[in-house]
């Protein structure tokens, strides 16, 4: 491993394969900073011509692969966590002026990325499978494989973690990938990933990158050679990538939308529930999908909580993270912001209060509070994926629960409370994938199986060894005789 720079160039001619550059039959296309429009690199784009020519080359190589022992590729998923966090500053850098980051939120992109690495090379040695009973003469075990190529699809907003969760433990058992990043962040989501593994020491052929949009997503879905889909993103798009998975009978794992609820119970510390209703809203602009969409705050507390939260988002600073230290930094395109503002006009115009925010300059969005909000209120009951965080009052833990309930998501759910066992009580009567008790609902770690019920995912897990062995290993039955049974004719 040498000590060069892993991301040298300004422009990436090429869709990356980890056997060299190749020409991409899409062109190129230019990579903006979300902060101040400025072109800052340009990408080679994939087209569908490109999948069908990295699926086949995955399927090629993965065969050997599968086939070296469990030391070499613990080897190479070691020495990528390795270079994770030797070039954390410079893939750092990538997610913050292409992806509109916070440092510190960069930060924790690459040490999870380099932790999903490390989680990975263990995966490789864990036992892949069990002796089952038999009422023959026979050995008969349930085996894990390898499925072959993994499809992976990520979307903007973690662009390094998202991918990563997949791909490292995916390539750990045995398997190749393609990975199709969100093309607003093909350099840190994308190439980052395969220069890492180039420079790990990967064997030809066994990750390829192609940045591109949903019609390379399709297409991924859709090629013969790819039999596991990895897909993270919206709820519309994971619907069509799960249909389209269906017609080609293969596995598709879906992690999608939310509007997770943070639940403060009258016995909650004021001043720390509104610090972490804050983060729960707007760390990231509000961009991620476990983003406490909803407040729900007792009577008792609500007007002195909406008054707190109201007075820290007018104090935080919002603008161009590589330049000045910023608690939130930019949206990451036009689209995206005038959704989210349409969203918050749509509530003011329902009876909504706006106690902070509401406003923009360019692609810098003011982090906002909403009170006075009903069910029925837009910015409350849909995905926002903004810096909004609107607030409404219950009176009793039944009304609570209700509310919570009130979702087609479920995602993540945080209750704040002084009583562990009431909140626990309470969490139980509410379907997530994910719970926290006294914290909010924004929180991942490589080793925790990560994953939604709903609208919010499959019930597909990703991180730890179980979730990873099911979601990129298939079973065998296999049964061995030490000599051929004679049959009745
Ligand atoms: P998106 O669904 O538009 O895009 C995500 C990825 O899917 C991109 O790479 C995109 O190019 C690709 N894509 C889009 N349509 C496709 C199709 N028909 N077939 C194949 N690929 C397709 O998502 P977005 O709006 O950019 O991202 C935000 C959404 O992602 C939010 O809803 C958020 O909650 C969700 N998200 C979920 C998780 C999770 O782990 N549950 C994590 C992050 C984001």
């Amino acid at each position: 491993m040498t000590a060069m720079t892993l991301l040298d160039a300004m422009t990436w001619q090429g869709t990356l394969h980890s056997d060299g550059w190749v020409e991409p039959a899409g062109g190129t296309a230019p990579v903006r900073s979300p902060a101040t429009g400025e072109e800052i690199a340009q990408v080679g784009v994939a087209n569908t011509e490109d999948v069908t020519r990295a699926c086949a080359r995955a399927a090629a190589a993965q065969r050997a692969w599968a086939a070296t022992g469990y030391a070499e590729r613990a080897a190479v998923l070691r020495r990528a966590g390795q270079l994770f966090e030797r070039h954390a500053a410079e893939i750092g850098d990538w997610i913050v002026r292409e992806g509109g980051s916070i440092p510190p939120k960069a930060g924790v992109e690459t040490d999870t990325a380099a932790q999903e690495c490390y989680e990975a090379a263990a995966l490789a040695s864990h036992p892949l499978g069990e002796i089952i009973p038999s009422a023959q003469p026979r050995l008969s075990l349930a085996r894990r494989l390898p499925v072959g190529v993994v499809g992976v699809i990520a979307p903007f907003n973690f662009p390094l973690i998202l991918a990563t969760r997949s791909v490292a433990p995916a390539l750990a058992l045995g398997n190749a990938v393609v990975l199709k990043p969100d093309p607003r962040t093909a350099v840190c989501g994308g190439i980052s990933i395969a220069r890492v593994f180039e420079e790990a020491g990967l064997p030809d052929g066994l990750l390829h990158v192609l940045p591109g949009g949903a019609e390379v997503g399709e297409a991924l879905v859709a090629d013969p050679n790819v039999r596991v889909i990895s897909f993270t993103g919206s709820t519309a798009a994971g619907r069509k990538v799960g249909e389209a998975a269906a017609r080609h009978l293969k596995r598709a794992h879906l992690e999608l939308g939310g509007n997770s609820a943070l639940i403060v119970l009258d016995d909650a510390d004021l001043d720390l529930a509104v610090s972490a209703g804050a983060w729960g809203s707007f760390l990231h602009q509000g961009q991620i999908c476990m983003t406490t969409g909803r407040h729900l705050v007792h009577e008792s507390l609500s007007e002195r909580y909406v008054e707190r939260l109201a007075e820290k988002a007018n104090h935080l600073p919002v603008g161009d993270p590589a330049k000045e230290q910023v608690a939130l930094g930019p949206i990451i395109d036009e689209h995206q912001r005038d959704k989210i503002h349409a969203l918050v006009t749509a509530s003011v115009d329902a009876g909504a209060r706006l106690a902070a925010g509401g406003t923009y300059e360019g692609l810098f969005y003011r982090p906002t509070v909403l009170t006075d909000v009903t069910p029925a209120t837009p910015a409350y009951a849909q995905e926002v994926f903004g810096p909004v965080a609107p607030v409404i009052t219950f009176t009793d833990q039944d009304e609570a629960v209700e509310l919570a309930r009130q979702t087609e998501y479920g995602l993540s759910l945080g209750i704040l409370s002084r009583d562990v066992m009431k909140a626990l009580a309470l969490a139980d009567r509410i379907p997530s994938g994910i719970v926290h008790i006294n914290d909010q609902t924004v929180s991942d770690e490589a080793v925790a199986p990560f994953g939604g019920v709903g609208a919010s995912g499959t019930g597909s897990r990703f991180g730890g060894s179980a979730a990873n062995v099911d979601a990129f290993t298939e079973t065998q039955w296999l049964t061995v005789r030490g000599t051929i049974t004679r049959y009745p004719f």
